[in-house]
Protein backbone atom coordinates (compact mmCIF):
# COMPACT_ATOMS: atom_id res chain seq x y z
CA UNK A 1 0.00 0.00 0.00
CA UNK A 2 0.76 3.73 -0.08
CA UNK A 3 1.84 5.78 2.45
CA UNK A 4 0.58 8.85 0.89
CA UNK A 5 -1.72 8.27 -2.33
CA UNK A 6 -3.02 11.85 -4.06
CA UNK A 7 -6.09 12.27 -5.91
CA UNK A 8 -5.45 15.02 -8.38
CA UNK A 9 -2.29 16.04 -10.57
CA UNK A 10 -3.04 20.00 -10.34
CA UNK A 11 -0.55 22.22 -8.74
CA UNK A 12 -1.90 21.13 -5.47
CA UNK A 13 -1.31 17.55 -6.12
CA UNK A 14 1.95 17.87 -7.22
CA UNK A 15 3.16 19.91 -4.76
CA UNK A 16 1.55 17.60 -2.06
CA UNK A 17 3.60 14.66 -3.74
CA UNK A 18 6.94 16.40 -3.37
CA UNK A 19 6.71 17.61 -0.12
CA UNK A 20 5.26 14.00 1.07
CA UNK A 21 7.93 11.73 -1.31
CA UNK A 22 10.78 14.20 0.15
CA UNK A 23 9.87 12.46 3.90
CA UNK A 24 11.07 9.08 2.47
CA UNK A 25 7.58 7.61 2.27
CA UNK A 26 5.54 6.03 -0.29
CA UNK A 27 3.81 8.40 -2.47
CA UNK A 28 1.23 8.26 -5.22
CA UNK A 29 -0.76 10.15 -7.90
CA UNK A 30 -3.83 9.41 -9.63
CA UNK A 31 -4.61 12.06 -11.83
CA UNK A 32 -6.90 12.15 -14.34
CA UNK A 33 -5.36 14.58 -16.53
CA UNK A 34 -1.92 15.75 -14.87
CA UNK A 35 -1.46 19.84 -14.91
CA UNK A 36 -5.07 20.20 -13.72
CA UNK A 37 -6.70 23.26 -15.02
CA UNK A 38 -3.09 24.76 -15.56
CA UNK A 39 -2.95 23.06 -18.52
CA UNK A 40 -6.14 25.15 -19.79
CA UNK A 41 -4.47 28.42 -19.02
CA UNK A 42 -2.61 30.71 -21.31
CA UNK A 43 -0.83 33.29 -19.60
CA UNK A 44 0.01 33.30 -16.32
CA UNK A 45 1.37 36.64 -14.92
CA UNK A 46 0.88 36.21 -11.00
CA UNK A 47 3.03 33.14 -10.04
CA UNK A 48 4.91 34.87 -7.77
CA UNK A 49 9.14 34.84 -9.28
CA UNK A 50 8.10 34.09 -12.60
CA UNK A 51 7.10 37.46 -14.52
CA UNK A 52 5.13 35.70 -16.70
CA UNK A 53 4.93 31.72 -18.28
CA UNK A 54 1.79 29.79 -19.84
CA UNK A 55 0.08 26.77 -18.45
CA UNK A 56 1.65 24.07 -20.39
CA UNK A 57 5.06 25.83 -19.80
CA UNK A 58 4.37 25.67 -15.69
CA UNK A 59 3.20 22.02 -16.22
CA UNK A 60 6.19 20.58 -17.46
CA UNK A 61 8.13 22.25 -14.87
CA UNK A 62 5.69 20.67 -12.52
CA UNK A 63 6.32 17.55 -14.31
CA UNK A 64 10.36 17.19 -14.08
CA UNK A 65 9.91 18.59 -10.19
CA UNK A 66 7.85 15.68 -9.61
CA UNK A 67 9.86 13.50 -11.89
CA UNK A 68 12.84 14.06 -9.85
CA UNK A 69 11.58 12.04 -6.59
CA UNK A 70 10.22 8.59 -6.69
CA UNK A 71 6.34 9.31 -6.83
CA UNK A 72 4.58 7.09 -8.52
CA UNK A 73 2.25 8.85 -11.13
CA UNK A 74 -0.84 7.28 -12.42
CA UNK A 75 -1.55 9.74 -14.88
CA UNK A 76 -5.19 9.26 -17.09
CA UNK A 77 -6.99 7.33 -13.98
CA UNK A 78 -9.91 8.69 -12.73
CA UNK A 79 -11.16 7.78 -9.04
CA UNK A 80 -14.90 7.04 -8.76
CA UNK A 81 -14.71 5.68 -5.19
CA UNK A 82 -13.43 6.25 -1.30
CA UNK A 83 -13.47 4.09 1.38
CA UNK A 84 -11.95 3.40 4.79
CA UNK A 85 -12.05 0.36 6.40
CA UNK A 86 -9.63 -0.42 9.74
CA UNK A 87 -7.55 2.68 9.01
CA UNK A 88 -6.89 1.71 5.36
CA UNK A 89 -7.92 3.75 2.73
CA UNK A 90 -9.37 2.07 -0.33
CA UNK A 91 -9.12 4.54 -3.89
CA UNK A 92 -11.57 2.59 -6.40
CA UNK A 93 -10.92 3.61 -9.65
CA UNK A 94 -13.03 3.79 -12.48
CA UNK A 95 -10.65 1.44 -15.16
CA UNK A 96 -12.27 -0.87 -12.31
CA UNK A 97 -8.73 -1.03 -10.43
CA UNK A 98 -8.50 -0.54 -6.52
CA UNK A 99 -5.53 1.70 -4.66
CA UNK A 100 -4.82 1.36 -1.03
CA UNK A 101 -3.30 3.90 1.28
CA UNK A 102 -2.33 4.73 4.70
CA UNK A 103 -3.52 8.31 4.18
CA UNK A 104 -5.27 10.35 1.00
CA UNK A 105 -4.65 13.75 0.12
CA UNK A 106 -7.74 14.84 -2.48
CA UNK A 107 -6.56 17.72 -4.48
CA UNK A 108 -9.47 17.04 -7.65
CA UNK A 109 -9.61 20.89 -8.23
CA UNK A 110 -12.69 22.40 -9.66
CA UNK A 111 -14.15 23.80 -12.87
CA UNK A 112 -15.99 27.09 -13.64
CA UNK A 113 -19.32 26.82 -14.50
CA UNK A 114 -19.90 27.63 -17.98
CA UNK A 115 -22.81 29.48 -20.02
CA UNK A 116 -23.33 27.21 -23.02
CA UNK A 117 -23.51 29.79 -25.14
CA UNK A 118 -21.93 30.21 -28.83
CA UNK A 119 -18.53 31.54 -28.77
CA UNK A 120 -17.24 30.51 -25.53
CA UNK A 121 -15.50 27.76 -25.89
CA UNK A 122 -14.08 29.51 -28.92
CA UNK A 123 -12.78 32.68 -27.57
CA UNK A 124 -11.88 31.00 -23.38
CA UNK A 125 -8.24 32.78 -23.13
CA UNK A 126 -9.22 35.40 -25.78
CA UNK A 127 -11.70 37.61 -24.53
CA UNK A 128 -13.52 35.06 -22.42
CA UNK A 129 -12.33 34.74 -18.39
CA UNK A 130 -13.24 32.99 -15.31
CA UNK A 131 -10.99 34.70 -13.09
CA UNK A 132 -10.41 38.64 -12.35
CA UNK A 133 -7.52 37.66 -10.20
CA UNK A 134 -5.48 36.17 -13.16
CA UNK A 135 -7.05 38.02 -16.31
CA UNK A 136 -8.26 41.58 -15.08
CA UNK A 137 -4.88 43.48 -16.06
CA UNK A 138 -5.20 41.94 -19.71
CA UNK A 139 -8.05 44.23 -20.12
CA UNK A 140 -6.32 47.66 -18.53
CA UNK A 141 -8.68 50.80 -20.06
CA UNK A 142 -11.02 48.51 -22.07
CA UNK A 143 -14.74 47.73 -21.99
CA UNK A 144 -15.57 44.31 -20.36
CA UNK A 145 -18.27 43.01 -19.35
CA UNK A 146 -19.29 40.35 -16.04
CA UNK A 147 -21.62 37.69 -16.59
CA UNK A 148 -23.64 37.06 -12.82
CA UNK A 149 -25.38 38.81 -10.48
CA UNK A 150 -24.20 36.85 -7.43
CA UNK A 151 -21.19 37.45 -4.87
CA UNK A 152 -18.81 36.47 -7.18
CA UNK A 153 -20.04 38.63 -10.32
CA UNK A 154 -20.58 41.39 -8.18
CA UNK A 155 -17.23 40.96 -6.72
CA UNK A 156 -15.27 40.81 -9.71
CA UNK A 157 -17.63 44.11 -11.27
CA UNK A 158 -16.07 46.02 -8.35
CA UNK A 159 -12.88 44.13 -8.91
CA UNK A 160 -12.69 45.10 -12.70
CA UNK A 161 -14.22 48.72 -12.61
CA UNK A 162 -10.70 49.71 -10.97
CA UNK A 163 -8.66 48.45 -13.66
CA UNK A 164 -10.53 48.57 -17.06
CA UNK A 165 -12.57 51.61 -18.57
CA UNK A 166 -15.93 50.51 -18.14
CA UNK A 167 -17.31 47.39 -17.01
CA UNK A 168 -21.31 46.38 -17.81
CA UNK A 169 -22.72 43.73 -15.47
CA UNK A 170 -25.60 41.27 -16.78
CA UNK A 171 -27.61 39.45 -14.68
CA UNK A 172 -30.26 36.52 -15.49
CA UNK A 173 -32.50 37.42 -12.96
CA UNK A 174 -34.63 40.87 -12.16
CA UNK A 175 -32.57 41.64 -9.36
CA UNK A 176 -28.92 40.77 -8.44
CA UNK A 177 -28.60 38.34 -5.51
CA UNK A 178 -25.08 39.75 -3.95
CA UNK A 179 -24.83 40.64 -0.32
CA UNK A 180 -26.19 44.25 -0.25
CA UNK A 181 -22.70 45.60 0.84
CA UNK A 182 -21.32 44.65 -2.54
CA UNK A 183 -24.59 46.17 -4.35
CA UNK A 184 -24.18 49.17 -2.72
CA UNK A 185 -20.12 48.96 -3.54
CA UNK A 186 -20.96 48.73 -6.75
CA UNK A 187 -23.94 50.73 -7.17
CA UNK A 188 -21.59 53.86 -6.23
CA UNK A 189 -18.90 53.45 -9.45
CA UNK A 190 -19.41 55.55 -11.83
CA UNK A 191 -17.73 53.10 -14.78
CA UNK A 192 -20.32 50.07 -13.81
CA UNK A 193 -23.38 49.86 -15.68
CA UNK A 194 -25.95 46.81 -14.12
CA UNK A 195 -28.11 45.20 -16.45
CA UNK A 196 -30.95 42.95 -14.74
CA UNK A 197 -33.45 40.37 -16.23
CA UNK A 198 -30.59 40.18 -19.37
CA UNK A 199 -29.95 37.34 -20.86
CA UNK A 200 -26.38 36.36 -22.71
CA UNK A 201 -27.37 34.73 -26.29
CA UNK A 202 -23.54 34.45 -27.64
CA UNK A 203 -20.16 35.78 -27.54
CA UNK A 204 -19.15 37.82 -30.61
CA UNK A 205 -15.37 37.69 -32.19
CA UNK A 206 -13.14 38.48 -35.01
CA UNK A 207 -9.46 37.52 -35.67
CA UNK A 208 -9.50 34.89 -32.69
CA UNK A 209 -10.30 38.22 -30.22
CA UNK A 210 -14.35 38.95 -28.66
CA UNK A 211 -15.61 41.62 -29.58
CA UNK A 212 -18.55 42.17 -27.99
CA UNK A 213 -21.79 39.90 -26.86
CA UNK A 214 -25.47 39.66 -27.74
CA UNK A 215 -28.12 39.60 -24.92
CA UNK A 216 -31.92 39.22 -24.80
CA UNK A 217 -33.86 41.55 -22.37
CA UNK A 218 -36.45 39.17 -20.80
CA UNK A 219 -38.28 41.57 -20.24
CA UNK A 220 -39.34 42.95 -23.90
CA UNK A 221 -38.11 39.68 -25.52
CA UNK A 222 -35.41 42.28 -27.54
CA UNK A 223 -32.34 41.85 -28.88
CA UNK A 224 -29.10 43.86 -27.92
CA UNK A 225 -25.40 43.87 -29.26
CA UNK A 226 -22.66 45.18 -26.45
CA UNK A 227 -19.28 45.92 -27.57
CA UNK A 228 -16.51 44.37 -25.35
CA UNK A 229 -13.55 43.18 -25.39
CA UNK A 230 -13.80 40.62 -22.48
CA UNK A 231 -16.33 38.57 -20.98
CA UNK A 232 -15.91 37.58 -17.58
CA UNK A 233 -18.04 34.10 -16.68
CA UNK A 234 -18.81 34.11 -12.85
CA UNK A 235 -21.57 32.29 -12.28
CA UNK A 236 -20.14 29.54 -9.91
CA UNK A 237 -17.47 27.27 -9.24
CA UNK A 238 -17.76 23.45 -9.12
CA UNK A 239 -15.71 21.43 -7.13
CA UNK A 240 -15.14 17.97 -8.24
CA UNK A 241 -16.38 16.21 -5.16
CA UNK A 242 -18.94 13.91 -7.05
CA UNK A 243 -17.04 11.04 -5.43
CA UNK A 244 -16.92 11.89 -2.53
CA UNK A 245 -20.61 12.80 -1.65
CA UNK A 246 -21.84 10.63 1.22
CA UNK A 247 -18.22 10.38 2.54
CA UNK A 248 -16.59 13.41 3.25
CA UNK A 249 -18.05 16.48 5.00
CA UNK A 250 -18.47 19.03 2.24
CA UNK A 251 -20.12 22.69 2.44
CA UNK A 252 -23.15 23.77 0.63
CA UNK A 253 -21.27 24.25 -2.13
CA UNK A 254 -19.82 20.78 -2.56
CA UNK A 255 -16.56 22.17 -1.53
CA UNK A 256 -14.58 19.54 1.18
CA UNK A 257 -14.18 21.01 4.63
CA UNK A 258 -10.80 21.40 6.14
CA UNK A 259 -9.32 22.54 8.91
CA UNK A 260 -5.82 24.21 9.77
CA UNK A 261 -3.82 21.35 8.71
CA UNK A 262 -5.52 20.32 5.48
CA UNK A 263 -7.33 16.94 7.44
CA UNK A 264 -11.09 16.29 6.51
CA UNK A 265 -13.98 14.70 8.52
CA UNK A 266 -12.41 11.35 7.75
CA UNK A 267 -9.11 10.58 9.98
CA UNK A 268 -5.99 10.13 7.12
CA UNK A 269 -8.16 11.51 4.59
CA UNK A 270 -6.82 15.23 3.63
CA UNK A 271 -7.12 18.33 0.87
CA UNK A 272 -5.91 20.70 -0.46
CA UNK A 273 -6.36 23.34 -3.42
CA UNK A 274 -9.52 24.36 -5.36
CA UNK A 275 -11.49 21.96 -4.17
CA UNK A 276 -11.62 22.77 -0.73
CA UNK A 277 -13.17 25.58 1.53
CA UNK A 278 -9.77 27.72 1.28
CA UNK A 279 -11.43 30.84 -0.20
CA UNK A 280 -9.14 32.40 -3.49
CA UNK A 281 -8.54 29.94 -5.86
CA UNK A 282 -5.21 30.44 -7.00
CA UNK A 283 -2.28 28.33 -8.48
CA UNK A 284 -0.22 29.32 -5.20
CA UNK A 285 -2.49 29.19 -2.46
CA UNK A 286 -3.18 25.66 -4.26
CA UNK A 287 0.65 24.83 -4.25
CA UNK A 288 0.60 25.90 -0.82
CA UNK A 289 -2.65 23.98 0.41
CA UNK A 290 -0.70 21.06 -0.92
CA UNK A 291 2.25 21.51 0.99
CA UNK A 292 0.44 21.65 4.37
CA UNK A 293 -1.44 18.73 3.30
CA UNK A 294 1.52 16.25 2.55
CA UNK A 295 2.80 17.50 5.88
CA UNK A 296 -0.37 17.08 7.77
CA UNK A 297 -0.48 13.35 6.39
CA UNK A 298 2.98 12.90 7.34
CA UNK A 299 2.07 13.90 10.78
CA UNK A 300 -1.49 11.71 10.75
CA UNK A 301 1.40 8.81 9.67
CA UNK A 302 4.17 8.82 12.36
CA UNK A 303 1.30 9.65 15.18
CA UNK A 304 -0.99 6.52 13.70
CA UNK A 305 -0.81 2.94 14.65
CA UNK A 306 -1.10 0.48 11.93
CA UNK A 307 -0.93 -2.89 13.12
P1 LIG B 1 -6.82 21.60 -10.61
O1 LIG B 1 -5.81 22.41 -11.32
O2 LIG B 1 -8.25 21.73 -10.99
O3 LIG B 1 -6.36 20.06 -10.75
C1 LIG B 1 -7.21 19.02 -10.37
C2 LIG B 1 -6.60 17.69 -10.73
O4 LIG B 1 -7.46 16.64 -10.28
C3 LIG B 1 -6.42 17.44 -12.22
O5 LIG B 1 -5.26 16.68 -12.41
C4 LIG B 1 -7.65 16.63 -12.58
O6 LIG B 1 -7.50 15.87 -13.75
C5 LIG B 1 -7.75 15.76 -11.36
N1 LIG B 1 -9.06 15.14 -11.07
C6 LIG B 1 -10.29 15.69 -10.95
N2 LIG B 1 -11.20 14.76 -10.61
C7 LIG B 1 -10.53 13.58 -10.52
C8 LIG B 1 -10.91 12.24 -10.19
N3 LIG B 1 -12.16 11.89 -9.88
N4 LIG B 1 -9.95 11.27 -10.19
C9 LIG B 1 -8.64 11.59 -10.49
N5 LIG B 1 -8.23 12.83 -10.79
C10 LIG B 1 -9.16 13.81 -10.80
N6 LIG B 1 -4.64 30.75 -11.25
C11 LIG B 1 -3.60 31.59 -11.08
O7 LIG B 1 -3.01 31.62 -10.00
N7 LIG B 1 -3.19 32.40 -12.11
C12 LIG B 1 -3.78 32.40 -13.34
O8 LIG B 1 -3.39 33.16 -14.24
C13 LIG B 1 -4.88 31.50 -13.54
N8 LIG B 1 -5.53 31.48 -14.72
C14 LIG B 1 -6.53 30.55 -14.92
C15 LIG B 1 -7.10 30.45 -16.18
C16 LIG B 1 -8.06 29.49 -16.44
C17 LIG B 1 -8.66 29.40 -17.83
C18 LIG B 1 -8.48 28.61 -15.39
C19 LIG B 1 -9.52 27.55 -15.66
C20 LIG B 1 -7.93 28.72 -14.11
C21 LIG B 1 -6.94 29.70 -13.87
N9 LIG B 1 -6.34 29.83 -12.60
C22 LIG B 1 -5.29 30.67 -12.45
C23 LIG B 1 -6.77 29.01 -11.44
C24 LIG B 1 -5.82 27.84 -11.19
O9 LIG B 1 -5.64 27.14 -12.41
C25 LIG B 1 -6.39 26.93 -10.10
O10 LIG B 1 -6.57 27.67 -8.90
C26 LIG B 1 -5.44 25.77 -9.81
O11 LIG B 1 -5.16 25.02 -10.98
C27 LIG B 1 -6.04 24.85 -8.75
O12 LIG B 1 -5.19 23.76 -8.55
P2 LIG B 1 -5.70 22.37 -7.99
O13 LIG B 1 -4.51 21.49 -8.00
O14 LIG B 1 -6.42 22.59 -6.74
O15 LIG B 1 -6.81 21.85 -9.03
Amino acid sequence: PFDVLIIGGGPAGASASIYASRKGIRTGIVAERFGGQVMDTLAIENFISVKATEGPQLVAALEEHVKDYDVDVMNLQRASKLRQKDKMITVELESGATLTSKSVIVATGARWRELGVPGEAEYRGHGVAYCPHCDGPLFKGKHVSVIGGGNSGVEAAIDLAGIVGHVTLLEYNDQLKADAVLQKKLHSLDNVTVLIGAQTREITGADNKVNGLNYEDRATGESHHLEVAGVFVQIGLLPNTDFLKDTLSLSKYGEIEIDAHGATSMPGVFAAGDVTTIPYKQIIMAMGEGARAALGAFDYLIRTDFD
